[in-house]
């Protein structure tokens, strides 16, 4: 099998039941790291109910990623430009940054928007995107480079989250990561591989070396971007909500207008 990253050979590595009835084969690839499954046949089945039943850590973790993502929005981009959450899911992270004061909009194909309705993003009506967020999207993508590429014909930066790994092979006994139960995680990078992202597309690379990770063309420091982060967990988020003028209120008068309007046109 060709990695779908780098392109170069990628070979078995293990198998293991998925869905608790398909067998499947992991390969990995021998120059970059990177580990995806064979043809990924089993997807409709696995996405039947878009939300997993195991993910009970959903509000836990879009807190703790609206806290990191508004301590580097807030120093390092410009904080009054548009941001798109992409693959946002039910548009619950997409409403707690419009709360922290950030002007962000929801897009997901694949799932229905009940936190972020009325911001959905619009190519034609919404400004330019100052970064895009990502979050726990990328070990889902069939064709990581396609997705990216789509996401850099929007944004020239990508803040986004996935586990990643340093080097060898994650013990498939161990590593809960593969998700083997719903396989929906059919693309695991590792450093090398989203380092060879960055190469491939002239961009810059910072990483907390675990899960949370930028791609820009802008030239950042790595330190700046992890002490960010750790800040982030002691009171950032709240002097961004100090400083900044939060969406919560103007949101729901907006969306009171369009209420109103909408019921004047069924009288
Ligand atoms: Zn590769």
């Amino acid at each position: 099998m060709i990695c779908n990253i780098c392109g170069k050979a990628s070979s078995i590595i293990f198998r293991r039941r998925i869905l608790g009835k398909y067998d499947v084969d992991y390969f990995q690839c021998s120059s970059c790291g990177f580990i995806q499954t064979e043809k990924p046949t089993w997807l409709e089945e696995s996405y039947r109910s878009p939300m997993n039943i195991e993910d009970t850590g959903i509000l836990k973790r879009n807190i703790l990623a609206a806290k990191r993502t508004s301590a580097i929005l807030f120093f390092l981009f410009d904080t009054k430009g548009c941001f798109l959450d992409y693959g946002g899911g039910y548009g619950l992270f997409v409403r707690i940054m419009r709360d922290y004061g950030f002007n962000f909009y929801w897009n997901d194909p694949f799932t229905e928007n009940l936190f972020a309705r009325g911001f959905e993003y619009d190519p034609v009506h919404t400004n330019k995107v100052e970064l895009i967020t990502s979050l726990e999207c990328f070990e889902h993508f069939t064709d990581p480079l396609q997705e990216i590429e789509k996401m850099l014909s929007i944004s020239s930066s990508i803040l986004f989250s996935t586990e990643t790994f340093s080097s060898g092979t994650p013990d498939p006994d161990n590593w809960k990561y593969y998700y083997f139960s719903h396989g929906q995680h059919i693309s695991l990078f590792s450093l090398s591989s989203l380092r060879y992202i960055a190469q491939k597309y002239n961009m810059h690379f910072y990483s907390n070396g675990k899960s949370f990770h930028l791609l820009t063309r802008r030239s950042l420091n790595n330190s700046v971007f992890n002490i960010l982060l750790k800040l982030s967990l002691l009171g950032i988020p709240s002097l961004a909500t100090l400083l900044m003028k939060s969406n919560t209120k103007p949101d729901s008068a907006a969306a009171g207008q369009i209420k109103s309007i909408r019921d004047e046109n069924v009288q």
